[in-house]
């Protein structure tokens, strides 16, 4: 196998101890949280107390002060155990860095400390009933009231909604703005004027607190519009970039144990009195799968050393989830088989790492929006802008 070369003897060393937590602390419990829809409070304080939340947020606003390839060694063991629970890196790596990005010294020094003990779960709420792909289309509207604003609309799909103290909500501040008229405030989910519904029924995922969220008059304070007043489209396209790398890297760290799993059942599981494995269909099967996540690792590694470089484009972020995302669920798939009925079966886990990557094409932005994306790099642009 090709070796990684991003990471160090220190990432290797924390990988050890994310490894050790997961064993210790989530899939012991995981199967009762996907009973309840919703990880434990207490795994976050653990995890916090750990070093395993914010490992990328700088030690004075609380943080583990490391480099983003500690984040990533999180989201690939947590990924690689099928513990698809807790989004740590959703709160760590997306939601964080908003505040630490554009937050003024008062904002960071108020919510991210929190969020690196794990005192405070962060979210970040794009997503409405109406739409998600189109996000310059977003009906909650924040309306200036005084010094500050009144909050009003509703969010849907929203990651880690049902824990969540903190939310960057996205908002319309000038209706008939587009792209113009979106800005980012952070909620904190006490102010009277929000609620939540229960967490939504998915296929999979489901200790996964996925919710609807709603704002009914909910007052703002003026400090709590994240950046500048119109810029929040903009953020959310610089930001969604680290987003997506890290979900192509979770997606392949879940296609590899897929494959892991498999290699293991078909060595030791027989029909016609000799292993699954020994059939010629399962090593080519399995060979073809490995060269290719062995090829989506390899080109999604250089993507992580662009990002370390500040030199990873939105278009090469999304090839990356668009690649990473496909394989994912293909590997998924194939693997299944292998197992034959009781790849079927909810206590095996390829039936509940099936179920859990089928979002992963979807969320995040879906893989047509990030064809969308790549077309428009390589396309002139009198061809796809519309009249
Ligand atoms: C498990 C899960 C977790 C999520 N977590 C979050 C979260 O934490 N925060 C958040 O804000 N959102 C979250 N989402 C929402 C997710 O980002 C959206 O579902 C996604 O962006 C698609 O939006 P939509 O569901 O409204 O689909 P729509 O926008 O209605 O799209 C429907 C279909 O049309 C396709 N389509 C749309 N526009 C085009 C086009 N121009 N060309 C071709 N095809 C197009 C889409 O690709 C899709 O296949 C989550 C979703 C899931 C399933």
């Amino acid at each position: 196998m090709i070796p990684r070369t991003l990471f160090s003897e220190e990432h290797e060393l924390f990988r050890e101890t994310v490894q050790e937590f997961v064993q210790r602390e989530v899939l012991p419990y995981h199967a009762e949280w996907e009973k309840a829809g919703v990880v434990s409070r207490d795994v976050w304080r653990r995890a916090g107390e750990a070093g395993l939340l914010c490992t990328a947020i700088p030690e004075e606003y609380g943080g583990q002060g490391g480099d983003f390839l500690f984040s990533l060694v999180v989201a690939e063991e947590l990924m690689a155990a099928g513990a698809t629970g807790p989004f740590f890196h959703l709160h760590s790596d997306i939601v964080a860095p908003y505040i630490l990005r554009y937050g003024t010294e008062e904002q960071k020094l108020r919510w991210l400390p929190k969020m690196a003990t794990g005192e405070a779960i962060g979210a970040l709420a794009m997503s409405e009933p109406r739409g998600g792909s189109d996000l310059q289309r977003i009906e909650t509207v924040a309306e200036p009231d005084g010094d500050g604003w009144i909050l009003n609309g509703k969010k849907v799909f929203i990651s880690n909604g049902q824990l969540a103290d903190l939310l960057v909500v996205a908002a319309q501040t000038e209706r008939g703005a587009g792209a113009r008229g979106v800005t980012l405030f952070v909620v904190e989910t006490d102010t009277p004027g929000f609620s939540r519904g229960r967490p939504l029924d998915k296929i999979g995922l489901k200790a996964q607190d996925t919710s609807e969220l709603f704002f009914s008059d909910l007052r703002l304070p003026p400090d709590s519009v994240l950046g500048e007043v119109g810029q929040g489209f903009a953020q959310l396209m610089t930001e969604l970039a680290q987003e997506r790398l890290i979900q192509a890297l979770r997606s392949i760290a879940a296609a590899e144990s897929a494959i892991r799993w498999t290699i293991e059942y078909t060595s030791e599981r027989e029909a016609f009195g000799q292993p699954i494995a020994s059939f010629q269909n399962t090593q080519f099967k399995l060979a073809e799968l490995t060269a290719a996540t062995t090829a989506q690792r390899c080109f999604i590694d250089r993507c992580v050393e662009l990002h370390l470089e500040r030199k990873l484009s939105a278009v090469d972020a999304a090839m990356a989830k668009l690649n990473a995302t496909e394989l994912h669920c293909r590997v998924v798939d194939e693997c299944l088989q292998f197992f034959g009925g009781w790849g079927y079966m909810l206590e095996y886990p390829i039936a509940r790492a099936y179920a859990d990557a089928r979002q992963t094409k979807v969320a995040g932005g879906s893989v047509e929006i990030m064809k969308l994306i790549i077309s428009r790099s390589i396309l002139p642009e009198r061809v796809w802008r519309r009249p």
